[in-house]
């Protein structure tokens, strides 16, 4: 059984997806959706030789060598074209680094259709990503587990210019559209009273980057603004 946050992402794959699921530690993930017949193919990439083990064993222990192939290397370098995969999931590692790999393997992306992926933080610089390389944002999710909130993005690419609002890079144009949401309103709760929080320790320490208070202003006014017209 899979944890909540991976169920989530697990339930953004299609049937008969070929998947690359970067920085996949155990592979719980690949293996799962092996064995409940959703995916055609997988590739459980790692970049780092002990959880490229893990994975390699689990893949192993689990009996699903035939579907899903454990691969040591760089975010997308594991990919080749005869993989033919037409999805990549990049889950549980913070949104510059999930960025920073689909922007060093765009080469690998040409036949991938959809994404799915998890930040655990830094969330509005994937979608700033996507909205750049035209990947139109088609589902969002937001969970709570382990004290922790966790948002799951899917995307799917497009021939058309995607054009996103500060506000929605921020908080998420599904997200948005699907408000009131009692796991969003506490998120932004928390981080209304962290930013805040912020300005008052520059302020008493009398350091005033002005730019950064401005910045954090600002998104301080949109985070109101938000929780309010959802109430
Ligand atoms: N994806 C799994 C999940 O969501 O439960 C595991 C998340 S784990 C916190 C992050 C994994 O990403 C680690 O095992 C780490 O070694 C791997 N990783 C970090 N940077 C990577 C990169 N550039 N390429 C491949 N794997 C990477």
């Amino acid at each position: 059984k899979l944890s909540n946050r991976l169920q989530t992402v697990a339930n953004l794959v299609k049937q008969g997806a070929r998947i690359a699921d970067i920085g996949s530690d155990h592979a719980y993930l690949p293996v799962y959706l092996a064995k409940q017949q959703v995916i055609d193919f997988a590739i459980a990439g790692e970049v780092v030789p002990g959880p490229h083990a893990n994975a390699t064993h689990e893949i192993k222990v689990q009996a699903v060598q035939d579907i899903v192939s454990s691969r040591l290397g760089n975010g997308l370098a594991v990919v080749t074209p005869d993989d033919r995969i037409d999805t990549v999931i990049i889950a549980g590692m913070g949104g510059t680094l999930i960025a920073d790999i689909l922007e060093k393997g765009q080469a690998k992306l040409l036949t991938v259709t959809n994404l799915v992926l998890q930040p655990n933080v830094g969330e509005p610089r994937v979608r700033q990503w996507l909205m750049k390389h035209h990947y139109e944002i088609t589902g969002e999710q937001i969970l709570k587990e382990d004290h922790h909130i966790y948002e799951v993005l899917a995307a799917q690419k497009t021939t058309q210019t995607i054009r996103y609002s500060e506000k929605e890079l921020l908080f998420g144009p599904q997200l948005l559209k699907e408000l009131p949401n009692p796991i969003f309103t506490e998120k932004w709760q928390a981080e209304l009273k962290r930013e805040q929080q912020a300005i008052q320790q520059m302020k008493q320490a009398q350091v005033l980057p002005q730019d950064r208070i401005d910045h954090l202003q600002q998104k301080i006014r949109l985070i109101k603004e938000v929780l309010n017209d959802e109430n």
